[in-house]
């Protein structure tokens, strides 16, 4: 049986494990899980502490960073995260850059979906429709829209913002 972890960043962080809510304790945990899902790679502890604690020195911070490790194997148990001495990330394939937005797993079983991937994708099937990256037809507001009702009717505290706004800061932050 494959395991569906679903990651909504687009708005309040919410975390789902095969469509069940998973709470994480502390907002640097969600926040390490955020980072290395939307990056998909695995990243060098070292930088990992600069990134969340950089006010800390190399052995408080080392020792946060295992703290927030052990947070977040309580909340997603399994073989979701891959912690080795050097390196942390999640033990899936890279997302592809086309495609439904569903990886294949490395053997594990295990398949990661990203609203923010998701998005990107959208984005980036706008630049098939032959006008400037400025402008926005139907044919690429209907895929976004729905993505963000579907993040407002979850979060109802998310304002609604005007996709007009929305799209040039997403194409801005690219999709390295
Ligand atoms: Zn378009």
């Amino acid at each position: 049986m494959v395991s569906r972890l679903a990651l909504y960043l687009l708005g309040p962080p919410r975390i789902e494990r095969d469509d069940v809510p998973i709470k994480v304790d502390t907002r640097k945990a969600v926040a390490l899980l955020a980072y290395i899902a939307v990056t998909g790679k695995s990243h060098r502890r070292a930088s990992l502490v600069n990134l969340l604690w950089p006010e800390y020195d190399h052995t408080r911070g080392r020792a946060a960073l295992r703290r927030t490790l052990y947070v977040l194997r309580k909340a997603l148990p399994g073989a979701w995260l891959d912690v080795e001495r050097e390196q942390v990330g999640l033990n899936l394939c890279p997302v592809p850059s086309t495609g439904s937005g569903q990886a294949p797993s490395a053997g594990s079983g295990q398949v990661l979906w990203v609203d923010v991937g998701q998005f990107r994708r959208h984005l980036s099937l706008c630049e098939t429709h032959g006008h400037p990256p400025s402008q926005v037809c139907p044919a690429c507001v209907a895929p976004l829209t729905e993505g963000v009702a579907l993040t407002e009717v979850r979060m109802p505290p998310t304002p609604p913002r005007p996709l007009t706004l929305f799209l040039p800061l997403f194409r801005g932050v690219g999709t390295g």
